[in-house]
């Protein structure tokens, strides 16, 4: 399982490193961290090394669910859910699980563990941690 501790540049490159070796449809991926470990940041980093548009790429905490329309025709839409105000009620209400394991799409999933046991079987997770004010760690 590699690990690595990386600054907030490094981030950039860690995005790049995870977008090359595992983007594609299909793919699922949960980012574990309390607040501030860096979810939504390695997000960001993933897809802008893809050419998704960086400015719609924001946390959404209050919204669950953004869907990000690919910039070019080979790359899958991407599904960026943020669970961590999530019940069970509005996971069902919002129609979330057919979105979770569209085999077109990619799922980027920030609080996966509010899944429980809806977790996709085959979720890749990321675990991720502060170590001191500028560095995260990452491991998968
Ligand atoms: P989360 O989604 O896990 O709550 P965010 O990505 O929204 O976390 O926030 C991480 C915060 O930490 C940002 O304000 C970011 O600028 C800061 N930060 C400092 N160093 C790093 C780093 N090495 N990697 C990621 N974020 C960092
Ligand atoms: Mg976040």
């Amino acid at each position: 399982m590699p690990a690595v501790t990386v600054s907030l540049e490094e981030m950039l490159q860690l995005g790049d490193r995870i977008a090359q070796d595992y983007f594609r449809a299909g793919w699922i991926a949960g980012f574990q961290g309390s607040l501030g470990a860096g979810k939504t940041t390695l997000i960001r980093s993933i897809l802008g090394s893809l050419g998704f548009s960086q400015t719609l790429i924001t946390s959404p905490t209050f919204s669950y669910l953004h869907v990000y329309d690919p910039p070019r025709e080979d790359l899958p839409p991407v599904y960026h859910f943020d669970l961590y105000r999530m019940t069970e009620v509005s996971f069902l209400q919002l129609g979330f699980p057919e979105y979770l394991e569209d085999p077109k799409g990619v799922s980027l999933i920030e609080w996966p563990e509010r899944l429980q046991e809806r977790t996709p079987e085959k979720m890749q997770t990321f675990e991720m941690r502060m170590v001191g004010e500028d560095r995260r760690r990452v491991a998968w």
